[in-house]
């Protein structure tokens, strides 16, 4: 027996949108059929689970014609996620070449799951609908909820989380703490691919350290040579001026007098005494300064930072 082909019940399509796949020209499928009853739902007539009126021929069709004019296709509901043939109907779409896109509410993380791995998405937006101690309200259980928006911040798609505020499930003051559900890290927010921003901050700071390393350590060698310069021409005509052939002690009397060490500050002091007292001027100790930057940049780099918990 031949396999059964998939079936999903399609309620209409787009043939072309520009807004709903950011950046791409996409068409836009939506699937019949809705697990929730948000109260401010503009897409009533897709709640009701039942036959769609577009078949799935039709719709493979059009996306065959339509393939050279449009990048990808998004498919949203309804819920998309309650058919258990979207994985299939998804790969017969990424067939012909199309990049997919779908919108969800997170409430089936195991198809999430099963679409991330199987690589079947190149995007994702979730709705999340409220705070976590309003979900009730709508009757899901907030752990699923949990689970599809980690799913979603560490399966390297690109992403977007959306919320609607419509005064009772969801309010301007509740909009923080939805927040706080995502963002743990500024890059965590709009569309985008979360792991990328922070390697690019990463190699960006690595070379603005190492410049400001180069820098410091070519001053050094000038700043040394002037300050030479200047204790030869001091030794020759201002002897006992003590300013560029000044002792240790001396410098050390001058600083402490500003720096107010004359109480005994343990490990503190001894940093500071070789850090600042070493020398009047830019010392090796200060390269340690930006070298520590470059290994910390570095550590961010290779660091597996999450921007989600
Ligand atoms: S999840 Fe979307 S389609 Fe379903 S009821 Fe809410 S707004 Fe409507």
């Amino acid at each position: 027996m031949p396999p059964e082909s998939p079936n999903i019940p399609i309620a209409g399509m787009h043939p072309v949108t520009a807004i709903n796949y950011p950046g791409k020209i996409a068409a836009c499928i939506f699937t019949q059929g809705c697990n929730l009853r948000c109260p401010y739902c503009h897409n009533q007539e897709l709640l009701p689970i039942k036959p769609g009126k577009v078949s799935l021929e039709e719709t493979m069709a059009f996306l065959r014609r339509s393939k050279k004019l449009i990048e990808g296709v998004v498919i949203t509901g309804g819920e998309p996620t309650i058919h258990p043939d979207l994985p299939q109907v998804i790969a017969g779409i990424k067939k012909e070449g199309l990049m997919v896109k779908l919108d969800t509410n997170g409430t089936n993380p195991d198809m999430l799951q099963c679409l991330i791995e199987e690589k079947l998405i190149d995007a994702v937006s979730m709705d999340i609908k409220t705070t976590p101690d309003k979900y009730g309200m709508l009757g899901v259980d907030m752990a699923t909820i949990l689970r599809s928006i980690s799913l979603i911040g560490h399966s390297g798609v690109e992403y977007e989380f959306r919320t609607t505020v419509d005064g009772q499930i969801c309010t301007d003051e509740d909009v923080a703490e939805i927040e706080k559900l995502t963002y743990q890290r500024p890059e965590n927010t709009g569309f985008r691919k979360p792991f990328e921003n922070k390697n690019i901050f990463a190699i960006v700071g690595i070379l603005a350290s190492l410049v400001w390393f180069l820098v410091s350590k070519r001053k050094l060698y000038w700043q040394t040579y002037w300050e030479q310069r200047l204790f030869d021409f001091e030794r020759e005509h201002l002897p006992g001026l003590d300013f560029f052939g000044a002792s240790q002690q001396r410098i050390q009397n001058d600083v402490e007098k500003n720096l107010i060490l004359h109480k005994e500050m343990g490990w503190l002091q001894a940093i500071v005494y070789k850090l600042v007292l070493k020398r009047p001027s830019i010392n090796n100790s200060m390269l340690c300064v930006p070298a520590l930057f470059v290994l910390g940049w570095v550590g961010l780099l290779f660091s597996s930072v999450k921007p989600l918990m």
